[in-house]
Formats: C-alpha cells, structure tokens, sequence
C-alpha cells in the first residue's frame, strides 16, 4: 500500500516538474533566429574591438568591448531560458554563422590600417548592431527579448557615440549606412556630452538620457511604452 502511494507521489512530483521546467512561452522561428544571431553579432564587436587593442592599444576600445561581453552574454542567458542552442564559438575572430565571419575577416582588415579606420570600422558595427535591433524589437512583443534588445541597442548608442567623438578629431562626419535616418538622430539625441543629460559612469549602468539626470537601473530604460522614452526627451 505504501509502495503503491509512494509511487502515485513520485508520479505527480515528476509530472509537476516537467510542468515547472517545461519553458511556458515558446518563441516564433524569427524570435528564435532573431536571438541566435544577435549571440554572435554582439560576439562580433566584441571580438573585432579586441583585435583593435591588440592593434592600437586605446582605451575606447577596451572600455566598449567589457560592454560587448556582457551584451553576449545577455543574449546567452536567453537562448538558455527557451532551450535554444547557442551558436558561440571559442575563440576571437571564430563564428558559426558565415556572414558574420566574413564580415569579421573585412572589418579587422579595414581597423588594421589606421587609428582612424579602426574608429569607423567601430561606428560601422554599431550601425549594423542598431539597424538589427530596430529590426528585431519591432518582431517581437515578447517582454524578456524587448528589454534585452533595447538595453543592447541603448548600449549602442553610446558606443556610436564615443566612436562618432573620436571620429570627429579627425574632421571624419560618420553616414550611416545601415541604420535609418531617424534612428541615427535618436543615436545624436543620445550623446551625452550634448544637451542637459549628463550621463556619466562605465557602460550599461547609466543608461537613461532623461532630463535631470540619469537612472541607476537599466530596468529603467528597458521596455516598450514609456521605457522607449528613457533614451530621448522626445516621445516615439
Ligand atoms: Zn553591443
Ligand atoms: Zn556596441
């Protein structure tokens, strides 16, 4: 008798389990892509910036490549909560996916000639990162992937403009080539050496460009609706 209720436990325990595990919301295939390429994207800034310190040894780049580790691994952390599998190769300057891997072998090539070049080489991978996350935020309504994407976006716009800064000691103006028009005056809206949002502090913590200041917590920011608005005094 005993045995038999012990086993009715396990049953319903094991049952339970699963239920608890199981992931409650799966993704759509383009979430899902959406996701495995960002992993390696991330990977791939942060990879090449590590190549332009061995190059050039400059300090923008080793502050903005900590960024690009922990945006990474952000993305890592949600391919692991939907079970999907994770495309990271070891190594710096190795990717799964093809284009990335070609598109890592150009931009190392180009960063290499110059301090310049490695400057607009960086403007450029911030670019595509921020057309992509454009891309990928207006796909998913998914609460966990919006505010991943838009604090990796917000750390973009930083990145952009610490690059757009440097690029300007040489009397180079960035065009964007990937982004649109008016994400790339959402990106200028965002320095924060300009206007009256001061933000200051190492990358991804003092995200918000509001007046007055910005907030501590990059919850704050993240987030369809008014958290859009934490990156521009302007409503979207
Ligand atoms: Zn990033
Ligand atoms: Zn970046």
């Amino acid at each position: 008798m005993n045995t038999i209720k012990f086993i009715v436990a396990a049953i319903i325990f094991v049952s339970i389990s699963a239920f608890i595990s199981a992931p409650s919301i799966s993704l759509s295939p383009q979430e899902q892509e959406g996701l495995i390429k960002m992993r390696e994207e991330e990977k791939l800034a942060h990879d090449v910036y590590k190549a332009m310190i061995e190059k050039w040894d400059h300090q923008v780049f080793k502050n903005i490549s900590q960024s690009e580790a922990r945006h990474t691994e952000m993305v890592k952390n949600l391919l692991a909560k939907y079970n999907l599998e994770d495309p990271y190769v070891e190594g710096v300057g190795k990717f799964q996916n093809t284009e990335l891997q070609t598109l890592y072998n150009q931009l190392v090539a180009k960063g290499s000639q110059s301090l310049q070049d490695a400057f607009e080489v960086g403007a450029t991978i911030e670019d595509l990162d921020i057309a992509d996350l454009d891309q990928l935020l207006s796909q998913t309504e998914q609460k966990d992937l919006v505010e991943v994407y838009t604090a990796l976006r917000a750390g973009s716009y930083n990145h952009m403009n610490a690059f757009i800064r440097q690029l300007s000691k040489y009397d180079v103006t960035y065009q964007p080539k990937y982004m649109s028009e008016s994400s790339f005056l959402e990106v200028q809206s965002n320095n924060s050496e300009k206007g009256n949002h001061s933000c200051s502090g190492s990358q991804n913590q003092h995200k918000c460009g509001q007046k007055g200041g910005c907030k501590s917590s990059t919850k704050a920011c993240a987030g369809k609706g008014s958290g859009g608005k934490c990156h521009s005094e302007k409503s979207k």
